[in-house]
């Protein structure tokens, strides 16, 4: 997947940027650094990046505001915030200025590479609208929001991200470990039942009020919508 990949990168710690921009290049990405909000904005007018990873606190622009203008000009385009302990408090924030997902400073670079790799996977993924529909069930990306038989349905982050992987995907059966990999950006089978969990919130919220069921289990290979 590297190699054709070009990655935006906004830091204006110098050195950290440097260092991550480095480690983007040694792991086969192109990557370009901007060290302040009005570099990051000339350059991601003028080129065509897949991914962008930005820092929050900047000269000039914040992250916050290159990420709503950033979101203006490309719907599609994965944005994961590097934030410092504590100027994002939850996702929701994240998610409401139109970011992706963040991670906080100081972080592991595998850490990273997991999700640049999720990311970049999930772009590929064929979506040809901001919305998928499946039964009475609208799931709506930009807005984040599910909607079943005329009724808003809340989900938590995760709870969200597999239920598009499953609606995606509609009527191929996913398995544990394919979800793994999705959601909770783990190459392994963690042998706890966490996804099994996740399946059972989901029915809760997305089937049990509704008389027919959109989520089923292939007993031995996984789940799949239908
Ligand atoms: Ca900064």
């Amino acid at each position: 997947m590297p190699g054709k990949h070009k990655i935006l990168l906004v830091e204006d710690e110098v050195k950290l940027g440097k260092t991550i921009r480095d480690e983007l290049i040694s792991k086969g990405f192109f990557a370009e650094l901007a060290v302040d909000g009005l570099e990051a904005s000339k350059m991601f007018a003028g080129n065509s990046y897949s991914l962008v990873l930005l820092d929050i606190n900047l000269p000039y622009k914040s992250g916050y505001e290159l990420c709503r203008e950033f979101r203006d000009q490309n719907k599609k385009i994965p944005i994961i915030m590097l934030s410092a302990a504590g100027e994002i408090h939850d996702k929701v924030e994240a998610f409401n200025i139109g970011a992706d997902d963040y991670i906080i400073k100081p972080f592991h670079f595998v850490e990273l590479f997991a999700r640049i790799k999720v990311f970049l996977k999930r772009a590929e993924m064929p979506s040809t609208s901001d919305r998928i529909i499946v039964e009475d069930m609208e799931i709506n990306f930009l807005n984040k929001t599910v909607i079943r038989n005329g009724i808003n349905i809340n989900l938590t982050a995760k709870e969200f991200t597999l239920l598009v992987l499953l609606a995606r995907n509609k009527e191929r059966v996913i398995s544990k470990q394919e979800i793994m990999e999705k959601v909770w950006d783990l190459s392994f089978d963690t042998g706890t039942n966490t996804i099994e969990v996740y399946i059972s919130f989901l029915r809760n919220k997305i089937d049990k009020p509704f008389p027919n069921k959109l989520i089923h289990t292939k007993p031995g290979f996984g789940y799949y919508i239908k």
